[in-house]
């Protein structure tokens, strides 16, 4: 169990910017989850890593670009950052291809931020309905980002509602900071990055 959060819920250790040297512990430890946010970066480190540690389950959980979703899908178990109609079509034409069935989450951009990723609050049914009944993807929950200079709470708590409306059952919401209050709110999911590692500048890695 790690940092005493309750074994029911899904702790995805976050590895961006972490060597295998850095990984390898927690992978020891029995640890099988965790989350990259870079294509590139989790394709440098991961296919070695999963040979020695079967059972891995590994997230993407940053931004993706259409051009990278053939190496995604063959690298990742789940997509947490489907936001667009383009991108639902790209993943599930792949998964076809590579006959491999990636669950996602569909990334809310709870804050409305310009330069943020995910589907804006209103667009989430129409997006929702559209990756599972046209592109016949497998969408098992909701994830958001909330905007560094607001709380947090409200956040979550309107990721909560919109799964609800949908009845989705999965929520990925809460980092290091706000983890505890992401919890009380319904995460199912937390993504948990310097809690685990440490400060990420000091990590030797260079992608
Ligand atoms: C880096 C990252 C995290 C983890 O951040 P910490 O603050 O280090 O816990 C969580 N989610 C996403 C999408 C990230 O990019």
């Amino acid at each position: 169990m790690l940092l005493d959060i309750d074994p029911n819920i899904n702790v995805i250790a976050v590895s961006k910017q972490r060597t295998p040297a850095e990984i390898l512990p927690l992978l020891q430890s029995g640890h099988r989850l965790f989350g990259e946010n870079r294509v590139s970066e989790a394709f440098e480190k991961w296919p070695s890593l999963r040979e020695s540690f079967p059972g891995v389950e590994l997230h993407m959980i940053g931004a993706l670009q259409t051009n990278k979703v053939a190496q995604a899908v063959e690298v990742f178990d789940v997509i947490q950052t489907l936001d667009r109609e383009a991108l639902a079509d790209t993943l599930a034409a792949e998964m076809a291809r590579q006959n491999k069935s990636l669950s996602c989450f569909i990334q809310v951009n709870t804050g409305e931020e310009p330069q943020k990723a995910g589907c804006r609050p209103q667009a989430l049914e129409t997006l929702y309905r559209y990756a599972t009944e046209q592109a016949g993807l497998n969408v098992i929950g909701l994830m958001c980002l909330p905007p560094i200079d607001e709380v947090c709470a409200l956040h979550f708590g309107l990721l909560r509602q919109l799964a609800g409306n949908l009845g989705l059952k999965n929520l990925s919401m809460g980092m290091s900071a706000d983890y505890k209050t992401a919890l009380r709110y319904g995460a199912t999911h937390v993504r948990l990055g310097t809690a685990l590692f440490g400060p990420r500048d000091l990590s030797p890695y260079k992608a």
